[in-house]
């Protein structure tokens, strides 16, 4: 795979880069996207986007949990790829990184990343839906625990940003302000269509920054990107990690 001169010069050069990964980038581990690949994902007969709904939460909890608990049992064997691998020796890097995700599935975390923005929340957390306690859960706690809360006795429901529903905010601030002063930015396995998350990208290139895309496929943001990788991303990581 060839990396342009532009891109090995910026490349030197940058201090300040972003990434903001998609579930593209863990599908090479084996866990499922929801578009792309001419398919959208289906539960029950119900649409994604559906049963992952505030709506959801509120009108039957019980089966936005069937649909979490199922899709941790699917995590649970699910390791982190070279993709993963190779964005978390780049914390170490460049001077100022900043790893910005929108799944929820952990993975950065398991391959070694420290600090990760989960923009959507993170599927091994679940929160009080009255008094807010939080609890974490291991891969291998399934069907999930706990139901109710130690505290106030109320339902718990998965620590997932739904359709719907705002991002945490001090956590999409942090995403913002580190995408407005990027110099490079990478935009890797995403469909870029579920804001504000995409917006970041456009944020990034509107402030200056140098904007590369990996998917194989083409998005909506591939018109303002400078490059594209129509690749898988450990592929195209794999060819960018050695030029630097
Ligand atoms: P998406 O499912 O909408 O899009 C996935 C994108 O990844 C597609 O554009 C596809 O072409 C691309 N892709 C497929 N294989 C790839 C590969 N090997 N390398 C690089 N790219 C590849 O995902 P999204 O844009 O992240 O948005 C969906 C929402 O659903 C997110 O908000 C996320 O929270 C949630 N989600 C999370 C997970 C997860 O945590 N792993 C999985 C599915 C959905
Ligand atoms: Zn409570």
């Amino acid at each position: 795979m060839r990396i342009s001169s532009r891109l090995r010069e910026v490349l030197r050069k940058a201090k300040k880069v972003c990434v903001l990964t998609g579930a593209g980038i863990s599908a090479e581990s084996g866990v499922p996207t929801f578009r792309g690949g001419g398919g959208t994902a289906v539960w029950k007969g119900m649409p994604f986007d559906q049963i992952s709904s505030a709506k959801m939460v509120r009108e039957n909890l019980d089966e936005v949990w069937a649909w979490f608990d199922y899709r941790r049992d699917v995590l649970k064997d699910c390791k982190p790829n070279l993709a993963h691998k190779i964005l978390a020796n780049w914390q170490d890097k460049f001077e100022d990184f900043t790893l910005i995700t929108q799944n929820i599935d952990n993975l950065h975390k398991e391959a070694g990343s420290r600090k990760v923005l989960e923009l959507h929340g993170n599927i091994h957390r679940s929160y009080c839906i009255k008094c807010n306690k939080r609890f974490f859960m291991t891969k291998d706690t399934i069907p999930h625990q706990p139901e109710f809360c130690d505290e106030c006795g109320s339902k718990v429901r998965p620590d997932v940003v739904l359709f719907g529903e705002f991002l945490p905010f001090d956590v999409y601030e942090k995403a913002e302000q580190k995408s407005r002063q990027a110099e490079l930015f990478f935009i890797i396995g995403t469909s870029a269509v579920v804001y504000p998350a995409a917006g970041l990208a456009e944020l990034a290139k509107l402030n200056g920054a140098f904007l590369v895309e990996i998917n194989p496929e083409e998005t909506p943001m591939t018109e303002i990107c400078d490059e594209s990788f129509r690749a898988k991303s450990s592929e195209a990581l794999s060819a960018i990690n050695q030029v630097i």
